[in-house]
C-alpha cells in the first residue's frame, strides 16, 4: 500500500493536471452542446472526444460492438482496468436537455488527469464512449456483446441538481401496443363496426386502476400513437406506446404480466384484436457499489461540495448504466449544476448544461473522477473490497 502522503501529493497532481484542461474541457463540451446529436448518430461528438483522447496517447478503438458511434479509448496496461463512461447523445427538439456534453467532458479529463495515477501505480484506464444512452440504451447492447467484461470497475458522473454519490434508477422496459377492429360508418351502421380506439381508452382506464395498487416507485406510462382515422369511421386500428418501470427484476416482471392483462382485457371487452411487442432493450436498476460510492464522495467533497450518499430526489428514471453495474461494481453519482427546482429534459437544464456551474460541476465530477482512480490504484486492497462487495450484491 502506498503512503498516505504519496497519495494526497498524487491527487494534487491529477487535480492541478484538470486545471490544466479547463479551457480544452469546456470547449470540448460546449462545442457537443451547440451540435447536438441524436442517439447512434454521435458522429461529430465522438471525433472531437476520440481526437482529444489520441492527442493525450490513448490508445483509440472505434465501431467497438458493431456500433458506429461506440469506442473505447486505453492508456496503460494490466489491473485494475478502470472504466470512465462517457455519454454523448441528445434529445429530440430539446438538445442536451440531460446534460450528456458535460458527462463527455468530464469522463475525458478526468481519464487524461488519470495518466500520472497510471505511471506512479500501474493499472490501466479506459474511456468507454457509450452511445444513444436516451433512446435506445446503447449500453445494454454493449453489454451484451461483452464489452465491460475486462473491465474491474466503471465510474461516470451525471449531471443533475444535487451533489449525491449514489443514484437511483429503476428497471424498465417498453411496451408496442395495436389494436385491430373493423371499420364501419359510425352513424349509419354502428352495430357493424369495432371500435379499435374504445379498446385503448379502455387500457388506459385499467391501468389508472391498477396504478392505485402498485409498490411505490413503479412507474406506468403511456401515449396514443393512432386513435383513429376520421370521425365518422368506426376506429379500425389504434396504437400506442407504453413504459414500465419497478424498483426490482422480479416486481418488473410482475407488472409486465398485470399490464398485459390491461390490455387483454380491454380486448376482450370490445372485440379487437389485440397485437403487442415487448421492447428488446430492457434496462436493469442501477446497483450502486457504496465502497466505491464513498470514495468518490469524499474526493468530491475534499474539493469543498457537499455531496449526500443517496440522493435525495424522488425522481426515479432509469438508465442503461443499470445493465452494466450488474456486470462490474459500479458507480453514477451525480453532480449538481442547477438549482433543485429545474427538472432533466427540460429547456432550462438544457441552458444549465451550458452555464458555468456547469463547466464547473464537470470540472468536479472529472477531479473526484480521478482522485478514485487515484485511490484504486494506489490501495489494491480497496479494489479487492469492492469486488467483495459486488459479488455480495
Ligand atoms: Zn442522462
Ligand atoms: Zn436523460
Amino acid at each position: 500500500m502506498a503512503r498516505s502522503s504519496d497519495i494526497e501529493e498524487l491527487k494534487a497532481s491529477v487535480i492541478g493536471e484538470i486545471e490544466a484542461q479547463r479551457h480544452q474541457l469546456r470547449d470540448l463540451s460546449l462545442k457537443i452542446h451547440s451540435s447536438p446529436e441524436l442517439g447512434f448518430h454521435e458522429v461529430k461528438a465522438v471525433a472531437w472526444l476520440t481526437r482529444y483522447l489520441e492527442e493525450n496517447d490513448f490508445s483509440i478503438e472505434r465501431g467497438i460492438c458493431g456500433l458506429p458511434t461506440a469506442f473505447t479509448g486505453s492508456y496503460g496496461r494490466g489491473k485494475p482496468a478502470i472504466a470512465i463512461l462517457a455519454e454523448y447523445d441528445a434529445l429530440p427538439e430539446l438538445g442536451h436537455a440531460c446534460g450528456h456534453n458535460l458527462i463527455a467532458g468530464s469522463t475525458v479529463g478526468a481519464a487524461v488527469a488519470s495518466k500520472l495515477a497510471i505511471h506512479r501505480f500501474g493499472g490501466s484506464v479506459l474511456v468507454i464512449g457509450t452511445p444513444a444512452e436516451e433512446l435506445y440504451g446503447g449500453k445494454t447492447i454493449m453489454a451484451e456483446q461483452g464489452a465491460f467484461n475486462n473491465v474491474d470497475m466503471a465510474m461516470m458522473v451525471h449531471p443533475a441538481v444535487h451533489d449525491a454519490a449514489t443514484t437511483q434508477a429503476l428497471a424498465c422496459i417498453g411496451l408496442d401496443i395495436e389494436f385491430l377492429g373493423k371499420a364501419a360508418h359510425a352513424a349509419a351502421s354502428p352495430e357493424a363496426g369495432i371500435n379499435a380506439l374504445e379498446a385503448m381508452l379502455q387500457s388506459f382506464a385499467a391501468i389508472n386502476s391498477l396504478r392505485q395498487h402498485i409498490k411505490d416507485k413503479a412507474r406506468i406510462h403511456g401515449i396514443i400513437t393512432d386513435g383513429g382515422q376520421a370521425a365518422n369511421i368506426v376506429p379500425v386500428h389504434s396504437a400506442g406506446t407504453f413504459i414500465v418501470r419497478a424498483e426490482d427484476d422480479a416486481y418488473l416482471d410482475e407488472l409486465k404480466e398485470r399490464v398485459l392483462n390491461c390490455f387483454i382485457g380491454a380486448a376482450t371487452a370490445t372485440g379487437a384484436r389485440l397485437e403487442y411487442r415487448w421492447s428488446k432493450v430492457r434496462y436493469a436498476p442501477l446497483h450502486n457499489n457504496l465502497t466505491l460510492a464513498r470514495l468518490f464522495r469524499q474526493n468530491m467533497q475534499s474539493l469543498g461540495r457537499r455531496v449526500l450518499l443517496s440522493d435525495p430526489s424522488k425522481a426515479f428514471g432509469s438508465t442503461d448504466m443499470g445493465n452494466v453495474s450488474q456486470i462490474v461494481p459500479s458507480i453514477h453519482p451525480n453532480v449538481a449544476i442547477a438549482p433543485k427546482e429545474v427538472v432533466a429534459h427540460s429547456p432550462e437544464f438544457a441552458a444549465a448544461a451550458a452555464s458555468e456551474a456547469g463547466i464547473q460541476g464537470m470540472l468536479d465530477a472529472a477531479k473526484a473522477l480521478a482522485m478514485t482512480v487515484v485511490d484504486l490504484v494506489a490501495n489494491p486492497e480497496i479494489a479487492v473490497r469492492v469486488k467483495r462487495e459486488f459479488r455480495r450484491q
